[in-house]
């Protein structure tokens, strides 16, 4: 697993940039380097929601018979720790 590099100069993005831009409705990235400004690609949109929504309504359907609010934790823990690894996963674009 890696980080996205910038498609133009080849610096490394940081985890943190490329969640925070997942975390705010995917806005674009802008490579510190050179300022070129990246877009999630489509695919990605569904590797995020893969990640996060799906697993989270999953384990939310399989534990709805139990404790409503251990349930709503659980789940919220799910994406949580989904979303830690889709900055690894998605990819950018150069816009
Ligand atoms: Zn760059």
């Amino acid at each position: 697993m890696s980080l996205q590099k910038c498609d133009f100069c080849n610096t490394n993005f940081k985890w943190k940039v490329i969640y925070f831009s997942l975390v705010r409705s995917y806005k674009p990235i802008q490579c510190d380097k050179c300022s070129t400004e990246h877009l999630v690609t489509l695919p990605s949109r569904s590797i995020v929601v893969g990640l996060t929504i799906l697993p989270m309504l999953i384990v939310a359907y399989i534990l709805s018979s139990y404790n409503d609010f251990a349930t709503i934790m659980i789940s919220i823990s799910v994406a949580f720790m989904g979303s830690l690894f889709t900055p690894f996963l998605v990819k950018f674009k150069r816009t």
